[in-house]
């Protein structure tokens, strides 16, 4: 078998047009701010294509960018005057932080309504008691992908591997609440080999090249391969062996072009939800 390649580029162009069109009917453009602290070169990447797909799409983007030695205070009160700012919808703060900032006291400031990343306790607790808000962009963008596949989740089985509360934790919920059935793996599950070859679905989001091996894919199941791994010679690969793998899937995503495009196709459609939100219009 040779499984069908799940276009994240491609999906994410065309919900992106149509965000572009739903942006447009809104009274107001929806407003994205950004906050970049320090000289990171992977985060000026990530903030930068950021900042162009929401120009692109007619959205306000305003983009803070503090020095690396920021004290606490002055990010506290960038963030507090985006939560003030009536024209921004949605806040984002790329991490990690540098110089042992804490990501997650800092994500805290952020208003849950304008929460695009979906990273704060609030939202994490309404999606882990299946009342989702905003949703994490990554996991977001995955659901999509299944969709995109066709894949039908109810009662399947579903592996997630990876626990982290940017990617594998909501992940897990999602496909929970799509009623397939998750088992979570992480660096102690002891058979992961094993739980593999039983799931019709894998969510690889581990960070190891090619830790998942493409024998271990159960024929006709369907990989998503969210790890984003630098290899020496300076290419990306992902988390699955991806050549044995493709031939046993029926899908399976690329790296890249699969699960990181639709992370910012789905920070876009955050923030017009939230945008919709607040000026009153219907969401969906
Ligand atoms: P993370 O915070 O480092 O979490 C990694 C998770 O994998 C942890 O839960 C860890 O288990 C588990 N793990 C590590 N080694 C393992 C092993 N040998 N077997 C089973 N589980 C193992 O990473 P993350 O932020 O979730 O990101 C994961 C990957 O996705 C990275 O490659 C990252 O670059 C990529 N990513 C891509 C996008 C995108 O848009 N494409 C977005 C976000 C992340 P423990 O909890 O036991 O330590």
């Amino acid at each position: 078998m040779s499984a069908r390649i799940l276009d994240g580029r491609a999906l994410a162009r065309r919900l992106n047009q149509a965000l572009k069109i739903r942006a447009a009917e809104l009274p107001r453009p929806p407003g994205l701010g950004v906050v970049l602290v320090g000289e990171d070169p992977a985060s000026r990447v990530y903030v930068r294509r950021k900042g162009i797909v929401a120009e692109r799409l007619g959205f306000l983007h305003r983009q803070h960018d503090l020095p690396a030695d920021s004290s606490l205070e002055r990010i506290q009160g960038v963030v507090a005057e985006l939560n003030d700012d009536p024209a921004i919808d949605g806040i984002l703060v790329q991490l990690p932080l540098p110089g042992g900032l804490d990501g997650r006291l800092v994500t805290e400031w952020i208003e849950p309504d304008k929460d695009v990343d979906g990273l704060t306790t609030i939202s994490a607790g309404l999606l882990a008691q299946g009342r989702p808000h905003l949703i994490p962009c990554t996991p977001l963008g995955i659901l999509r992908l299944l969709e995109e596949a066709e894949v039908s989740l109810e009662g399947l089985d579903a592996v997630v591997i990876g626990r982290s509360n940017l990617v594998g934790r909501p992940v897990a919920h999602l496909l929970e609440q799509a009623n397939a059935t998750v088992t979570q793996c992480h660096s102690r599950t002891r058979d992961l080999a094993g739980i593999v070859g039983r799931s019709d679905v894998v969510v690889a989001a581990l960070g190891h090249p090619g830790a998942v091996e493409g024998e271990w894919i159960r024929p006709g199941a369907v990989v998503i391969d969210v790890g984003v791994n630098r290899l020496e010679d300076g290419t990306l690969a992902g988390d699955v062996g991806f050549e044995v793998a493709a031939q046993r899937a029926s899908a399976i995503t690329p790296v890249p072009g699969g699960v990181g495009p639709m992370t910012i196709a789905m920070l876009m459609e955050n923030t017009l939800r939230a945008s919709a939100q607040r000026q009153g219009r219907p969401v969906d």
